[in-house]
């Protein structure tokens, strides 16, 4: 098989599932108990959130491990909604989820007010329209994602972040598909949550962290003991967090290396389906400008590419549809609807890790053409 759906999730890197294994097998202690077994869980732990934290120029107590993205997510819009009683939310269409089926549910019986932004061609965010929306409402929460893991839209993450200070509003920047993939400092840019999942860069699932700017304070999603200095109850997740860890290092130590092997593999598939496939164009800013691990494909409609996701995984292609996939819904994904892609048309979304080779992209590539010519 080849694996080109590294934005749903990554195949764990080896190193990673033997710090995974050695911490789970060596540091049973709960870190809360003051033996030395419960102080080597410590260490590890917060060994495990300064390396995390130096990578990102962050300060170790801004770093609040998670079970994933959706977690953070979820805490920090509840948090401000439910506890700092912010009203308005301004977000966009493209959201993943995790951000606006939160918001809906926190919206019925409500006065949460939700704004979204205007998109410009191709989902481009309009920065405008943020700060006319800004203007009116000042003290909002904003929601953008830095990457959109479908078509793969960036976001200016610094020009956002300067609006919502000029206008006293906090900035959730949604980084689950970037963290790990682009140079980070939170001195440089000051927004004000940012949020990981270790899935997504080679890490293990179920863990993951929000990083939320010191100063911010509100009242924990999940309440018991009190872990993560009382921002998030239950006993920490140890070998995940040391794993995630390990995933975050690799990421950054060789992050320009893996960057210029990705580009090159995207950029190869770009032209070799523009060769060999007539009509093909693509979703978004995926083409060129894109997160460079995204490649949202758009295939005209036959009786091939109807049923494009089993004749790729019956080709030995593993990749992602443009349907509502969450759900196991058919129908066509609200990211794709929101930028009018045209309903008539097969989205695949290919997207790429360090893993992958030029000769899988060229396989890839001539099982499709072959295919599509039957
Ligand atoms: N945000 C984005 C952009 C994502 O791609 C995902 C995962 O698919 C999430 C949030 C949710 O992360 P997690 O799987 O850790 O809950």
């Amino acid at each position: 098989m080849i694996y080109l759906d590294n934005a749903a999730t990554t195949p764990l890197a080896p190193e990673v599932q033997e710090v995974m294994s050695e911490t789970a097998r060596l540091h049973f202690g709960n870190p809360s108990s003051i033996h030395k077994y419960g102080r080597e869980s410590r260490v590890i732990i917060e060994e495990a959130r300064s390396l995390i934290a130096s990578f990102l120029n962050a300060d170790t107590s801004e770093i609040i491990f998670t079970s994933g993205g959706t977690e953070a997510i979820n805490m920090v819009i509840r948090g401000c909604v439910n506890d700092l009683e912010i009203k308005n939310v301004i977000t966009s269409p493209l959201e993943h989820p995790a951000v606006l089926n939160t918001l809906q549910f926190l919206r019925s019986g409500s006065d949460l007010r939700v704004f979204n932004v205007d998109l410009l061609e191709k989902g481009k965010i309009d920065l405008n329209s943020l700060a006319d929306l800004l203007d009116k409402y000042p003290g909002s929460l904003v929601i953008l994602m830095h990457a959109n893991n479908e078509i793969g839209n960036l976001t200016d993450i610094g020009k956002v972040t300067k609006l919502c200070r000029k206008h006293d509003s906090l900035y959730l920047a949604d980084t689950v598909q970037t963290l790990g993939k682009y140079e980070f400092d939170f001195r440089r840019i000051p927004l004000d949550f940012a949020c990981c999942s270790a899935h997504k860069i080679h890490g293990p699932k179920g863990v993951g962290f929000l990083y939320m700017k010191g100063g911010i304070n509100f009242s924990p999603l999940i309440v018991g003991g009190g872990q993560e200095r009382n921002m998030r109850a239950g006993t920490e997740n140890i070998s995940g967090i040391a794993a995630m860890a390990k995933a975050f290092e690799i990421a950054y130590d060789k992050l320009e290396e893996n960057s210029k092997h990705i580009k090159e593999l995207k950029s190869l598939m770009v032209s070799l389906l523009k060769e060999n496939i007539d009509d093909i164009s693509f979703n978004g800013e995926s083409e060129e400008e894109g997160l460079y691990t995204v490649l949202s494909a758009s295939f005209p409609k036959n009786d091939w590419t109807e049923m494009m996701l089993f004749n790729l995984d019956i080709a030995g292609i593993a990749a992602s549809g443009g349907s509502a996939c969450h759900s196991g819904d058919e129908s066509v994904s609200s990211v794709l609807k929101s930028i009018g892609s045209d309903s008539d048309r097969i989205t695949v979304r290919f997207s790429f890790s360090r893993y992958n080779t030029i000769n899988e992209i060229e396989t890839c590539v001539k099982k499709i053409s072959k295919i599509m010519k039957v």
